[in-house]
């Protein structure tokens, strides 16, 4: 293909379009991914009302890099199991959507003044495919991740979010994976909610459905609070990524707003544009 047919199939396929919403979904457990779960339902549901995207850009809490953001520019993402002393059927699991380098590539430029870098190596990691196989079943749409820079405050990421809006313009779906709390730690497996976990999915709901964005992302402000809910924001940062890129045009709908484990916020959001 010459380049400029192939610069002109990009612009096509890159045409303004339909404003694509944004989605976080708490991931919670891997095993969402074999059982049928409350869950794992609603993701389903959720798949069935989404349009159908040029291509699919993904914030999972589990790639974690340090001054930089990495981004996927790999051709055929490999499905990472990246996660330990689960059921065998876990790791048989595969999600084998195709990458999409040339959008990917185009990110890398978008995100050039936040350090951003390609990659080739990381694929799908466990934050993306988990959920994936219930929102586009078909792993059919094009999908590529980019990392989140730990060194950075919780506003860099909000930043990203907002620099990277200009693509829901473009076809592309931006999917954020985390968990809104998310302390190991403080697991209480069949038991109940505990109070810093009610406490901080309540104030993060309230600040969100206000537009409060910077309150989200002041770590004086949260305080204890965000420590206790986030012991390490890795779970965290894909919620801001996502709160970034929406404007006070969206329509903003929670789902799934359960505590589970005691400890891990499983409550997800979407916002569709009005
Ligand atoms: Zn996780």
């Amino acid at each position: 293909m010459s380049t400029a047919h192939a610069l002109n199939t990009l612009r096509d396929r890159l045409s303004p379009s339909e404003r694509m919403p944004l989605v976080f979904l708490g991931h919670g457990s891997p095993m969402n991914a074999i059982e049928d779960t409350a869950f794992s339902r609603a993701w389903s549901e959720l798949g069935q009302s989404l349009p159908r995207p040029e291509a699919i850009l993904v914030v999972s809490a589990h790639w974690m890099t340090r001054g930089t953001t990495l981004v996927d520019v790999s051709a055929m993402p490999r499905t990472i199991h990246d996660f330990y002393g689960f059921p065998e059927a876990l790791y048989a699991e595969t999600y084998p959507a195709p990458g999409d380098p040339q959008l990917a590539r185009e990110v890398v430029t978008l995100l050039a003044s936040h350090h951003a870098g390609e990659d080739d190596s990381w694929g799908l990691d466990h934050g993306a495919w988990t959920v994936l196989k219930f929102l586009y079943p078909g792993a059919d749409v094009p999908v590529f991740q980019i990392s989140i820079d730990m060194s950075r405050g919780l506003d860099y990421q909000l930043d990203i979010g907002r620099a990277l809006s200009e693509l829901r313009d473009r076809g592309v779906l931006i999917l954020g994976s985390g968990n809104v709390v998310h302390n190991l730690r403080a697991m209480r497996p069949g038991g109940k909610p505990q109070d810093f976990a009610l406490e901080f999915d309540t104030l993060f709901a309230d600040r969100l459905a206000d537009r409060d964005l910077a309150t989200l992302a002041d770590r004086a402000r949260l305080g204890n609070l965000l420590d206790m809910a986030h012991p390490s924001v890795d779970h965290y940062l894909p919620a801001l990524t996502i709160a970034g890129a929406s404007d006070a045009r969206d329509d903003l709908t929670f789902m799934t707003d359960a505590i589970d484990l005691g400890s891990v916020s499983m409550r997800s959001f979407v916002f569709h544009a009005a």
